[in-house]
């Protein structure tokens, strides 16, 4: 143990930089690289405010300390040992003060929290956790302090134009319902399951009936119980069921009579439909030179399978029209092409289109950004992705919301597919 001579308390102070509050001991370990500080207030700061109410106090009925850490002063882990008062509140009774650098019961400083956070915003938990040399559960603790900070400090701008999306975990999750802001392709809310309750619960305890009245339009996916919940509590609100959900529905039919050709099949043309999922679902323009030569590799030995990725190609340039006559037609033409191709899945995604024609003509009666469904969707999806324990559902949405906050620029940018 040593104790630097050289430097006086007061710029051991001014390099700690804590307002109000002033060094009086340090303690320098060389050997363990560690620096204890021990500070209290400065003279003539003797504004006391209660932990409970927030509000002024005068009355001190004890001093104790605590211990913090703080951040690191160049290779040296930094603690801090502060002394604070335990005060008497009118109307709290006997509390702690309230002291800034110290925003919870946590053995850390805010901005050595804030530093955590903000580590935890481009990297996994677990390399935050090496970085710092604590364990994964207490990065994540401090992780979501700093946001829930960040999140009640801030005012979240108003609903006008919701996104409904739902994201399915797995098999014994189910499904996520998503509600997001796409003015600002922010997540706003999410709700288990994908029941007209789930979306009812949101409506009734997240907005005032102000609030919903406000909604003027809803991207949502042609899903009964969704449209159900949207017309008793927002019956204002146009519903728009745009091209990302539309194109998964017409994804999925593509792989069923991908399914029905594999098992009606045997032998080498069993092999070429095998593994070819993916594929399916790509947009063509998307597709690199060998992926598109597997394509047609495949096409020409099962042409049914090709005639409904064509469809569900072309049904995909059902938004390049803004205009609803247009659209109406070019819609109709699509549907008129299903005749005697005998593709079940299809034809049955055709009936589910015409039954859902308000909403698609809605896109072009009112301008919703796109893609923004479509982002937030991948965004939670890269969170799930790259860290485990997001079994708590706010943290996760915190995230997600911050993520969309300080990425907002790629999510304006981000183009429909
Ligand atoms: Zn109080």
């Amino acid at each position: 143990m040593a104790t630097l001579g050289g430097m006086r308390d007061s710029e051991w102070s001014k390099i700690l930089g804590w307002p109000g509050y002033r060094v009086y001991q340090s303690e320098i370990n060389e050997s363990a690289q560690t620096l204890h500080l021990w500070v209290r207030r400065k003279r003539g700061n003797h504004k006391l405010v209660c932990s409970g109410c927030g509000k002024r106090v005068h009355e001190i009925v004890e001093t104790y300390e605590r211990e913090v850490r703080d951040l690191p002063w160049s290779q040296y882990r930094a603690t801090v040992v502060i002394e604070l008062y335990r005060v008497r509140c009118p109307d709290c009774g006997i509390k702690v003060e309230k002291v800034e650098q110290l925003p919870s019961k946590a053995p850390f400083s805010k901005r050595f929290e804030e530093a955590v956070g903000r580590a935890c915003e481009s990297a996994a938990v677990r390399r935050v956790a090496r970085q710092f040399g604590m364990a994964a559960s207490t990065v994540r603790a401090i992780d979501l302090r700093y946001l829930k900070r960040w999140s009640a400090g801030r005012r979240k701008p108003a609903l006008r134009q919701m996104g409904v999306d739902e994201i399915h975990l797995g098999k014994k999750q189910k499904f996520l319902t998503v509600v997001s802001n796409l003015e600002t392709g922010e997540p706003w809310w999410f709700g288990r399951e994908r029941k007209k309750e789930t979306l009812d619960e949101f409506f009734t305890q997240q907005l005032s009936a102000f609030q919903r009245s406000a909604i003027r339009a809803a991207c949502v996916d042609m899903w009964e119980p969704f449209r159900q919940s949207l017309g008793q509590w927002a019956p204002k609100c146009r519903i728009v069921y745009d091209k990302f959900h539309i194109m998964q529905h017409a994804g999925r039919a593509v792989d069923e009579v991908r399914r029905a050709e594999f098992f009606r099949k045997g032998g080498a043309a069993r092999e070429v439909v095998k593994g070819k999922r993916w594929l399916l679902l790509a947009r063509w323009v998307h597709l690199h030179t060998d992926k598109k030569r597997q394509l047609n590799q495949l096409f020409a030995l099962n042409r049914r399978i090709m005639k409904a990725y064509l469809l569900k190609e072309s049904l995909g340039r059902l938004w390049s029209y803004t205009y609803e006559g247009a659209m109406l037609r070019y819609l109709k033409s699509w549907i008129d092409q299903l005749r005697w191709q005998r593709l079940k899945p299809m034809e049955k995604l055709a009936r589910t289109l015409l039954d859902h024609l308000e909403g698609i003509l809605n896109y072009c009666r009112i301008k919703v950004p796109l893609g923004v469904v479509e982002a937030v969707n991948g965004n939670i999806k890269a969170l799930l992705r790259r860290g485990r324990g997001y079994s708590d559902l706010d943290y996760l949405l915190l995230k997600a919301q911050r993520l969309a906050a300080t990425k907002t620029q790629f999510l304006v940018l981000q183009k429909a597919a």
